[in-house]
């Protein structure tokens, strides 16, 4: 998405759509209007985040949007779905072709969604309970109490191994507090205190000890490659199913940046994943498994999803087929490329990486060494023009809500086209915020975990730099609104 002349169709399609909302609800046009303007000001290094292009964005507003079609392909419960059917086998077929997957399902809502799905159709396949069998054939809402009981307890003895949160995993992967704790019997592995890395042979030790059904990849913010080769070895020895969840990474995948023992496809049973990350699509989520699992995936709605979103598998399908072009591999590569130089960028100012450094699309920054908390540093940075999000660090004293770290993502400023070189200049500023902030007192006089100061100048000069650079890499370049 870089600089290019205002194209009249682009411009004219959002202007009048807003036309449209306006005369409806003014509030809400002049709101989307405003973000559109607020994104283009901020300098956003939310690894989560990224920009969608126009034809995906034009994808998800229409009559798709009026369709249920509960079901799958061809099986759907509601008549008339011909036009969706359309769109799903198509987002489904870049997918497969992609990734190289034997199966893809494109409905999940969201990556948490997805990561129910594939909980769901692990253990509707592994786990042969009679309860299970009744609630796949049926409606699950017409199962009898007696049934339900039968498959609480059957399902309520399974296990579930995944990366610890603090590590950098995410919440749906056993988190206790989240379902996924509350289905599974839960363990999780972390990394090893010095070089911050997973330790495989840990992993090794705790799956052959706790023997899971269930064993995931995948992370929220861990700043490496995963070796999934190895994990499924692990995974066949305990005989286990190997779940990734590569939400963060797909747009890595995709673009062929992450290949071999570091492309998750060939390796696990199963992959879930968001398509709204470095994949660059709309809001969403996405099954990919092999064969003998997708009887069960397709099973995801209406077993555990509302009804699909035809209109956002629309914009799947658009955002799957850029994912195929040479322009999306270069993407992917200069993401990862531009990570690195904001890693070497910290490093030689001094700034402590967890880790040490990246080889993915995300910096992990440890903000401890500079007297601060994440949430310190993440809202210094913020009054300074730079958007990123606090992170709990490996064995974080701070817990997940002040935590001790900043996570940093190139995907969105690499769409706007930002290189190496400004990574470079981000990194000077990032640390001019650092090193100028300090922890202050809260109300009671004792040094509290969410107040600071960053003296004004400091602030306004970093913000001004900040703003110039993004200034140079408009956003939706072809989309003029007057
Ligand atoms: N899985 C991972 C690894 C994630 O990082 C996230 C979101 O940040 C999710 C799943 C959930 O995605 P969503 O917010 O689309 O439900």
């Amino acid at each position: 998405m870089t600089a290019s002349a205002p194209q009249p169709a682009e411009s004219a399609a959002f202007a009048s759509a807003l036309e449209l909302i306006g005369a409806v609800e003014p509030r809400v046009a002049a709101a989307i209007r405003q973000e559109l303007n607020d994104q283009r000001e901020s300098l956003k290094l939310i690894a989560s985040e990224n920009y969608a292009s126009p034809a995906v964005l034009a994808a998800m507003g229409n009559w798709l949007s009026d369709k249920y079609a509960e079901g799958t392909v061809g099986r759907r419960f509601y008549a008339g779905c011909q036009n969706v059917d359309i769109v799903e086998s198509v987002a489904a077929e870049h997918a497969r072709e992609l990734f190289g997957a034997d199966h893809a399902y494109v409905q999940p809502h969201s990556g948490i969604d997805a990561n129910l799905v594939a909980f769901w159709a692990v253990l509707a396949q592994t786990v042969e309970a009679p309860a299970l069998r009744d609630a796949q054939a049926r409606h699950v809402n017409d199962l009898s109490d007696a049934a339900w009981e039968t498959l609480r307890r059957e399902l309520g003895d399974q296990r579930m191994l995944g990366m610890s949160l603090d590590a950098g995993g995410h919440l749906t992967h056993g988190f206790r507090p989240n379902i996924s704790g509350k289905m599974f019997h839960q363990r999780s592995y972390g990394t090893n205190p010095t070089s911050g890395l997973i330790d495989y042979d840990e992993v090794r030790q705790i799956a052959a000890e706790f023997r899971p059904l269930i064993l995931i990849a995948g992370y929220s913010a861990y700043p490496r490659r995963i070796n999934f080769r190895l994990m499924r070895e692990i995974a066949d020895d305990v005989g286990a199913t190997f779940m990734v969840d590569m939400a963060h990474f797909a747009g890595l995948v995709a673009g062929k940046v992450l290949t071999g023992d570091f492309d998750p496809v060939p390796h696990a049973h199963i992959v879930t994943t968001t398509t709204h990350k470095t994949l660059r699509g709309p809001r969403g989520g996405m099954v990919l498994c092999k064969e003998e699992l997708s009887e069960h995936v397709n099973r995801g709605c209406p077993m555990v999803l509302g009804g699909p979103l035809p209109h956002v598998m629309a914009a799947k399908a658009v955002a799957l087929a850029e994912a195929r072009t040479p322009d999306f591999r270069r993407y992917a590569q200069a993401v990862v490329d531009n990570a690195a130089a904001l890693a070497e960028g910290l490093l030689r100012r001094g700034v402590t990486l967890v880790t040490g450094g990246t080889d993915n699309h995300l910096v992990l920054v440890d903000v401890s060494a500079h007297g601060l908390t994440g949430r310190q540093a993440e809202a210094a940075l913020l009054d300074a023009g730079i958007v990123t999000n606090r992170n709990a660090i490996p064995c974080d004293p701070n817990g997940a809500w002040y935590t001790s770290g900043i996570r940093l993502g190139t995907p969105a400023l690499t769409t706007r086209g930002l290189g190496t070189a400004e990574m470079d200049a981000i990194a000077e500023l990032i640390h001019t915020v650092l090193v100028n902030t300090q922890p202050a007192a809260g109300p009671d006089g004792n040094r509290s975990p969410a107040k600071y100061v960053l003296d004004a100048a400091t602030c306004g000069k970093v913000a001004q730099e900040a703003a110039n650079l993004v200034a140079g890499y408009p956003l939706y370049p072809a989309v003029d609104l007057g």
